[in-house]
């Protein structure tokens, strides 16, 4: 990696101040940095100003209220994945938070840092050397994509291990600009294209996640795959949210993360409603994701085998979330 580039650094005191200055040209936000800064030490960003958002008042609070929860786009993620209060009712968030990068980086990771990290692939996250080597990729600077020459778009993979269990969970994002504040689900803060994937306006930031009070009988939870254990994204990555009224399945939502452009929230599920977590009900819930889910050659690991590892853990979290509730399950005080 190079030297970081030069560029001007704005901590604003409040959101009003960070608004206007991430609407000037050549800004950008700067959170925890883990994502950014090595980014830019690969040269595949030049912003001229990065406006550092760890003084903005407001920003690093978790706060509770009869609607449900809401989540300070400045949060770390060793807050959000030891906070009491979060890890019994909203249990694949913390579940989540836990599973991001090492311990250090969660000290500095955010919760807006983690929902609007650049998508991932092998010819992409590599120093500029190499990637003039090979004549840059579609992405950035050059004319074909590596992994599907024939095509006309990225196929990066998303891999960001908190969307999927927010999504399960039907978190919207409060997104704040100079031409004000707008509220919308999760999943619309993505569209499936590695080159764009986030459908944030230039000039928008987000302020928080809001999320709906879970029904008391929910479960969630979340699992990964990755290549080093202790510390690394995604291959695949799953959260689900299940409710069940004695063994039958009353809600089931699956979201997932790593083998697409963008966090997949998985089509289909209410098919399952009314029956019981059984082989057959695993058996198809796999085929569907599946069918859904499509890793391209973006990571070291074959594409089918991030497909079929989704399918996996997908069925064993479901399995796992559908037996009766221990006392390490309940909800904590
Ligand atoms: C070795 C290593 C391992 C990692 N492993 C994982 C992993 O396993 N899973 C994983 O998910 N990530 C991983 N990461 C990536 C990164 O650490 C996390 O995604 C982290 O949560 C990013 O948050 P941040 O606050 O540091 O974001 P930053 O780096 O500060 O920002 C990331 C992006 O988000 C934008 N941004 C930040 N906040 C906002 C906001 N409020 N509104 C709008 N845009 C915003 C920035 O402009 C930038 O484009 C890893 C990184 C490293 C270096
Ligand atoms: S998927 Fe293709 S265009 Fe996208 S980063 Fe990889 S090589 Fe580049």
């Amino acid at each position: 990696m190079d030297r970081l580039p030069e560029f001007r650094l704005l901590r604003p005191v409040d959101l009003a101040e960070a608004v206007q200055l991430i609407a000037e040209p050549g800004a950008r936000v700067l959170a925890g940095g883990t994502d950014l800064l090595p980014n830019l030490r690969r040269g595949l960003e030049q912003p001229t100003t990065l406006v550092e958002l760890g003084g903005v008042a407001g920003l690093s609070e978790i706060a509770f209220d009869s609607d449900g929860l809401a989540i300070g786009a400045g949060v770390t993620l060793a807050r959000l994945a030891t906070d009491t209060r979060i890890a019994g009712p909203y249990r694949a968030i913390a579940e989540a938070a836990r599973e991001v990068a090492g311990p250090q980086h969660r000290h500095a990771a955010t919760v807006g840092g983690n929902l609007c990290l650049d998508t991932r692939c092998v010819f992409y996250n590599q120093s500029a050397w190499w990637r003039a080597a090979n004549d840059f990729c579609l992405k950035r600077g050059g004319q074909t994509c590596h992994v599907a020459p024939q095509g006309q778009r990225c196929h990066a993979a998303f891999s960001g291990d908190l969307a999927p269990s927010l999504i399960a969970l039907d978190a919207e994002v409060e997104r704040v600009s100079a031409r004000g504040r707008r509220r919308t689900p999760l999943a619309d803060l993505y569209r499936d294209d590695g080159a764009a994937h986030l459908t944030l306006d230039p000039g928008e930031l987000i302020a928080r996640v809001h999320l709906p009070r879970p029904a008391p009988s929910l479960r969630s939870g979340y699992r990964k795959a990755r290549v080093r254990g202790s510390m690394d994204f995604p291959l695949a990555g799953v959260a689900i949210a299940l409710q069940l009224h004695g063994p039958r399945i009353v809600a089931l939502r699956v979201a997932l993360t790593g083998t697409n452009s963008q966090p997949l929230r998985l089509e289909g599920t209410e098919a399952f409603l009314g029956a019981a977590v059984d082989a057959a009900l695993l058996g198809a819930l796999g085929k569907l994701v599946a069918r859904q889910t499509s890793p391209m050659r973006t990571t070291a690991m074959p594409s089918n085998y991030r497909r079929q590892v989704a399918s996996v853990l997908t069925q064993r979290l479901l399995q796992a979330l559908a037996r009766p509730a221990t006392e390490e399950d309940r909800p904590c005080a």
